[in-house]
């Protein structure tokens, strides 16, 4: 099965996602642990979002923080060889249902996510 998924860059937040929130919890509690430079005392908590990158259904977001300007990446979903990510994920439950990229299109839409393909 070949799978195109398209790359879109955003600055802004819109739509919603399909996120393993604990693997983002995880991810935000182990950025604090970071190196920000301790002189500043920040953390996380003081880092803008940058930007979004969206690959399908996978989301990065590229924060900054403001205060030492250290950069940290948060993932929508796990890189584990163990999970089946989730673009693949999508596609095989289309198909598990009986439903072409269309009509995973349009469900996207329909929940005010993002498309998948397009
Ligand atoms: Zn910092």
């Amino acid at each position: 099965m070949i799978i195109c998924i398209s790359l879109h860059i955003y600055s802004v937040l819109f739509g919603r996602r399909i996120v393993d929130i604990k693997f983002i919890f995880d991810q935000i509690l182990a950025s604090n642990n970071k190196n920000h430079i301790k002189g500043f005392d920040c953390s996380f908590i003081n880092s803008e979002l940058i930007k979004e990158t969206r690959k399908g259904f996978h989301c990065s977001w590229f924060f900054k923080c403001k205060m030492c300007n250290i950069e940290t990446i948060i993932q929508s979903d796990i890189d584990d060889k163990n999970k089946i990510p989730i673009n693949k994920a999508v596609a095989n439950a289309s198909i598990a249902v009986g439903i072409g990229y269309s009509q995973v299109n349009e469900f996207s839409a329909s929940i005010r996510s993002h498309n998948f393909f397009l």
